[in-house]
This record gives C-alpha cells, structure tokens and sequence, in this order.
C-alpha cells in the first residue's frame, strides 16, 4: 500500500468550494488504496493578513483588531458552510473556528497593550492561518466519511529549534514523535490532518518554519513516515519554465533532479519553499507537484536522477522581488584581509541574511543583496559599525531592484551562455546592476532596476526558446 504525504496550498483551500474539491482528492486517493497523511495552509492571504494585523497590534490599534477578527471569523464560518454538508459537523467546527478565533484576539489584545512584537509572539499571530484552515479540511473529509483527524504541527510531534520565523526541525527526536504519534493511525486508516508551517520548539513554544513552510511541514512528515512519495497540491501545473503570471505560455517541466529543484527554490520559483527538499533528499522520497485544478496532470516530478536526461541548457528563469542591493565600498578595504568577512559578519550577527554577494578584484567595493524589509536595518548596521573608522567611506542603497536568475543543470560547463544572457539585455536596453554565478555554474543571477524585471525574464524565455523545451 502506497503511503503518500500531500500538502495543499493557500489557494487550494482558498474558499470553502476548494475545500471540498481537496476532500475528494484525498477521497480518491485513499479509495484507490493508498494511505495519505494531509498537510494544509492557511487559506490563501490570511497568513499576509495575520502579518499586518501584528504590526498594528504592537503600534496599538486595538479597534483594528476587532474588525480583523470579526472578518476572518466570518471567512472562515463561510468557508465551513460551503466546505461541510453535515450540520452537526458543521457546528462542531463553527465551534472551534470561534474559539481559535477567541484566542487569537486575546494574543493581538496582548500585543498591543505591551506594545511589542518579538519573534516569539509574531510566531504565535501567525499560526493561527493553518490553526483555522486544518480543521475545516479535517471535518470535509469526515463529512465523505473519511476517518480523520485533527494535529497542529506541534501536536503531530514536529519540535524545532528556536530559530522564530525560520525554525529547522530537530529530525531526530521528531522522526521518533511522529511514529509514535501519528503512525499507528496512518497504519489504522484514519487521515491525519496536520497544520503546514508550524511546529514547536523543545519548550513546547510554537515557532513556524519560514514563509511557504507547509511544503516543509509535509517532507518532514515524508521522511518521519518513510512515506513513498509527496505530493506537493498547488494552483500551476507543476514547476515551469517561469511563473506563468510574467508568461502566461511558460512550459511546465515535467522532471527535474533534487538540485534543479532546489536551486530553483532557492531563487524564487514560489511553487516549492527552499528548503523543503533537503529532508527528502537524503532519503531519496520523490516529490511531486500538480494542480488541484488539474488533477489529472501528473505535474512536476522531482527525483535523484530524472530517468531522461534533458539537454536543455537553461530551463527556467526567476524573478526575485521585494529585495534591495547595498554597496559598501572604501580604498581601506583594498588589500586588508578579512574586511569583507566583516561586513558580512556585522550583517550576520544582527540577523540579517545575505542573499548574493559580489566583489570585483579592485578589492574595494562589495556589493550585496539583502531583502527589502531587511534594508533600512542593514544599512543602519554598517553605518554603525563602519563609518568613520578607515574600512569603509561610502555605503550606498538601491531599492527599486530585482534579481533575475537563469537555472539549469547543464549550464555547467557549458560556454557562451552567460553571452547568450547579457547579450539578450543589451538587445532590449536593460542595465546590469550586479552579477553574481556561483561555482556550481548552475545558475546565474543578476541584478536589474525593478521595472525591467519582467522584460529581462520575457528577454531569456525567447533566447533559450523556454516555451518549446
Ligand atoms: P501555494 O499557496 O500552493 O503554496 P505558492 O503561491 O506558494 O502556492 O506557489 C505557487 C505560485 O508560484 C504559482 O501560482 C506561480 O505564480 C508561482 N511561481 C513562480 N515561479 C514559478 C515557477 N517557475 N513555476 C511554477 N510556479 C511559479
Ligand atoms: N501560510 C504560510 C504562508 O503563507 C505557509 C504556507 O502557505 O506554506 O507563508
Ligand atoms: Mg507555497
């Protein structure tokens, strides 16, 4: 019997219509004899919700919270009516839509009378998206009836570190938690239901795994369960050759090795979180991802070894928003080892993440891609530690940027195709702002002004000719 993980996304669970439609999936994978562990989002746009929501909390508006409150009841009481047919079961889950509800409003009430929002606590706010969602998706499926049951993530057994906001699994101890726990009923039939994204650390403390982190919560769940394969449900095909919402006749690919697929995680291909793969990697678990709108395409798989070998150079192209490049530059720096290792030291120690780095030999410029929020806090940083103490004379902003990345794993060794690439901007009048290729030779990433973002990627997709590949 096939035992397969699958994750829905927040569009699939968007309406209480789509609700349903995932039931039957499950529904139909189960009746063809497979035993299936679920793993939800929140409905789509309430985690983004929940995020406003916290920060008008910490700068203590508390007649916003009232109203936020009373409308996410009400999308998710909607949801309940249209998703579930039964009405006792219907009430059942009113009833715990309204408590978690409850809850959630005394955790914003709190917030904005201390009026501080740790990582801690923004971790709270934000479980409460999946909290809602799971237990919707639980009672569709008693209501077709499935044996099913309700988990949070911390619930099914999966404890992290305490890293709030981007916390990594301790997969051990949670390998163990998650037989116990949810084992013997996945081997009973029943249909675990468990809330994507978050978890708890050592202390029981809820923490979540990073933006799009269902598709995390449900590779953990694979390996923990030595599961056959996941199934990663989402509103595309499968992972194309770029989002189809810039090219609307972008390809999707059909199989792609584990690398590819992270690499194209990595660099903003939203259909699968970063590190969700690493997990199933080391157990070599096949992921797949496919439309619930579609649900007879059999999507993307991704594998070890992907059994026919393409010999498509580039096969996809990304673009990364909402990021900014800093350019940190001085004559001090030429020639003093260990100066670059300081700025990026001084970033790392206040939490800021890096995201592409650049030099030129001349030593004495660096310069670095941080995300957009991220910005303001950086740039205060290295003022902080560097004006005026001999390394650094200048530190300079832009904001209006994004990064185009051109992935494929035959890119390796390949030459001319970074030619290929520039030569397609300068043909269409975009300016470079950065480069950056690392030795892996499988991607290359570069910097451009915000507004050329969608012209370059439409520029690479007819270079290397994506939507025929
Ligand atoms: P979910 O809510 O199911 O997790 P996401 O919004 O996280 O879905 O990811 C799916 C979206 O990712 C698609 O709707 C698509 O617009 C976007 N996307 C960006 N790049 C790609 C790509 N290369 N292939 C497929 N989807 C992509
Ligand atoms: N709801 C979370 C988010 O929006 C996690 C997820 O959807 O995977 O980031
Ligand atoms: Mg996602």
């Amino acid at each position: 019997m096939k035992k397969i993980v699958m994750k829905f996304g927040g569009t699939s669970v968007a309406t209480g219509e789509n609700i349903r439609r995932v039931a039957n999936i499950v529904a139909d994978s189960v009746k063809k004899d497979c035993r299936v562990v679920v793993v939800v989002s929140a409905l789509a746009g309430v985690t983004n919700k929940l995020v406003e929501i916290s920060e008008q909390a910490k700068k203590g508006d508390e007649k916003k919270i009232q109203a936020f409150t009373k409308e996410l009841a009400e999308k998710h009481l909607v949801a309940v009516s249209k998703a579930i047919v039964n009405k006792q079961l219907q009430k059942e889950t009113e009833k715990i839509v309204a408590n978690t509800i409850s809850e959630l409003k005394k955790v914003l009430t709190g917030i904005c009378y201390v009026g501080e929002l740790t990582p801690k606590s923004r971790d709270y706010v934000l479980s409460f998206g999946e909290r809602l969602s799971a237990p919707i998706v639980c009672s569709a499926l008693r209501d077709l009836k499935f044996e099913a049951q309700f988990f949070t993530g911390k619930d099914a057994g999966i404890v992290t570190d305490s890293n709030f906001g981007e916390a990594d699994p301790l997969m051990d101890y949670t390998t163990h938690r998650i037989w116990q726990i949810i084992l013997p009923l996945f081997e009973k039939g029943v249909i675990p239901v468990v809330t994507g994204y978050i978890a708890a650390d050592q202390d029981g403390v809820v923490t979540t795994l990073g933006r799009g982190g269902s598709d995390y919560t449900a590779t953990i769940l694979a390996v923990a369960l030595a599961a056959d394969e996941v199934w990663i449900w989402t509103d595309v095909d499968g992972i194309m050759t770029t989002d189809p919402k810039i090219i609307p006749s972008a390809k999707k690919l059909s199989l792609l090795s584990y690398q590819e697929a992270a690499e194209m995680a990595i660099f903003g291909a939203k259909a699968m979180h970063p590190r969700a793969l690493e997990p199933v990697i080391k157990k070599n678990i096949p992921v797949r991802i496919r439309s619930v709108f579609h649900p007879d395409n059999d999507g993307t798989l991704i594998t070890k070894e992907p059994e026919i070998k393409s010999t498509d150079v580039v096969k996809a192209v990304a673009m990364i928003k909402d990021v900014a490049m800093l350019n940190v530059s001085g004559g001090g720096m030429v020639g003093a080892p260990g100066s670059y290792a300081k700025v990026l030291e001084v970033l790392g120690k206040n939490d800021i993440n890096v995201m592409m780095v650049s030099t030129a030999v001349s030593e004495a410029n660096m310069s670095l891609v941080v995300r957009r929020s991220l910005l303001g806090r950086a740039l205060s940083t290295l003022e902080i530690a560097f004006l005026g103490r001999g390394l650094v004379s200048e530190i300079t902003a832009e904001d209006d940027v994004c990064v185009i990345a051109a992935m494929g794993a035959n890119m390796k060794g390949t030459l001319g195709v970074a030619s290929r690439i520039f030569t397609a901007m300068a043909q269409k009048g975009i300016n470079i702002r950065m480069i950056a290729q690392g030795s892996s030779e499988l991607n290359i990433s570069f910097v451009v002004k915000e507004k050329d973002g969608e012209a370059a990627v439409r520029a690479i997709h007819n270079e290397f000719k994506l939507d025929k590949i």
